[in-house]
C-alpha cells in the first residue's frame, strides 16, 4: 500500500513523521506514549496502530526512530513485532542510533525473509528533524539505498550511502565520538581560560578564528552566555541529551572492542558522561560537560 508506517514519535521522530504527513503521505503510527501520537495527528492524514505488528500489517514501508538497541529489538523481533507480519514487499528504515553488531544481525534476519532493511541514523539534532535538514547515513544494498531516497528526502537534506548493512550506524557512532571529544576539549579550554582570567566570549571568538574552531566552539558553545539560542544559554535544555551521548559513546566502545580498535579518549569522555548521568543531569545537553568540569554544580 502507499501508506507509510512510523514507530517512535519522540523528540526526533515526532518532527520526522510530521514532515512526512505534511508532504502528503498517509501515515500509520505507533508509540508507547499517547501524547506523542496526538502531537503528530495534527499534521495530516495519520492513523494510529495498536502495535508494531499492526503497523506492518497496514504498511510496507516503515520508519523506526527509537531510543536504543533494546527498544529496536522489541519493535522488530518482540511478541508484537514487525517480523510477525513480514512479507517480501516490506521496506524497513531504522533511523535509531544503535549497536552496529545488532543492526548487522537484524539485517540478516530480515533479508532472509526476502524483505529489505536499511540502517539510516541521522545527524542534525532536533532542529534538523523539525526543518527537514537531517543528514541520513545509510547502510544497506545499493538498491535499498535508491529505494529510500523519496522518503528520506522528505525528512532530510543529505542522504549518504555508507556501504553495506550497519555501516550507517558505524558512521554515526564515529561522528558522535569525535563530537563528544571535541565538546570536552572546548569545555576544558574555556574552563581553564576563565580561571586564568580570559573572558570566555573573547576566548571563544579567538578559537573561532583559530585552529581549534569546531562545531562545539562556534555553533553549540557550552559556556553560558557566549552565544544566544543554544542550550548552554538556556540551562542546557533542549539539544542533544547527555544520556544519549553516553549511550553513543558506549556503543563506540563496544564496537571498538569487537574489532580491537584503540579509542582511549572515547573511554575517558564516556566516564565523564556516566558521572553526569548518575548525578541526575542526563536530560541536559551534552555541553553540560563544562559545568561538570567547573565543579560548580
Ligand atoms: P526520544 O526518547 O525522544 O524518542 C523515542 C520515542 O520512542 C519516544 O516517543 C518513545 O515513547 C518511543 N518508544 C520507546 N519504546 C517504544 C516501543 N517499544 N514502541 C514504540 N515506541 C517506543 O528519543 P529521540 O531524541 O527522538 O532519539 C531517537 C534516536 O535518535 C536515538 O537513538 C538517538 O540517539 C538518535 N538521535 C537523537 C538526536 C537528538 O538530538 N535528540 C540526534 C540524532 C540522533
Amino acid at each position: 500500500s502507499g501508506k507509510i508506517g512510523f514507530i517512535g514519535l519522540g523528540q526526533m521522530g515526532g518532527h520526522m513523521a510530521a514532515n512526512l504527513a505534511k508532504a502528503g503521505n498517509h501515515l500509520v503510527v505507533f508509540d508507547v506514549v499517547d501524547a506523542n501520537i496526538q502531537a503528530v495527528k495534527a499534521h495530516g492524514k495519520v492513523d494510529v496502530a495498536t502495535s508494531p505488528r499492526d503497523v506492518a500489517k497496514q504498511c510496507s514501508t516503515i520508519v523506526t526512530m527509537l531510543p536504543s538497541t533494546p527498544h529496536v529489538t522489541d519493535v522488530y523481533l518482540g511478541k508484537n513485532g514487525i517480523v510477525h507480519e513480514l512479507t517480501k514487499d516490506h521496506f524497513l528504515i531504522d533511523s535509531s542510533t544503535i549497536d552496529p553488531g545488532f543492526t548487522k544481525s537484524l539485517s540478516a534476519q530480515i533479508s532472509e525473509k526476502g524483505a529489505k532493511i536499511i540502517d539510516a541514523p541521522v545527524s542534525g539534532g532536533v532542529n534538523g528533524a523539525k526543518n527537514a535538514t537531517l543528514t541520513f547515513m545509510v547502510g544497506g544494498t545499493k538498491a535499498a539505498f535508491e529505494q529510500s531516497q523519496t522518503v528520506l528526502k522528505q525528512m532530510g537534506k543529505n542522504v549518504i550511502h555508507c556501504g553495506g548493512a550497519s555501516t550507517g550506524q558505524a558512521a554515526k557512532i564515529c561522528n558522535n565520538l569525535a563530537l563528544a571529544i571535541q565538546m570536552t576539549s572546548v569545555a576544558e579550554a574555556l574552563t581553564l581560560g576563565d580561571k586564568l582570567g580570559i573572558d570566555p566570549k573573547v576566548l571563544s571568538s579567538i578559537m573561532n578564528t583559530s585552529t581549534s574552531q569546531c562545531w562545539s566552539s562556534s555553533l553549540n558553545n557550552p559556556y553560558p552566555g557566549v552565544m544566544e539560542g543554544v542550550p548552554s544559554s538556556n540551562e542546557y535544555k533542549g539539544g542533544f541529551a547527555s544520556v544519549l551521548m553516553r549511550k553513543d559513546l558506549g556503543l563506540a566502545i563496544d564496537a571498538a572492542k569487537s574489532v580491537e580498535a584503540s579509542i582511549p579518549l572515547t573511554s575517558s569522555v564516556h566516564q565523564f558522561y556516566n558521572l553526569i548521568v548518575n548525578q541526575g543531569h542526563g536530560g541536559k545537553d551534552f555541553g553540560y560537560i563544562l559545568k561538570f568540569l567547573e565543579g560548580k554544580e
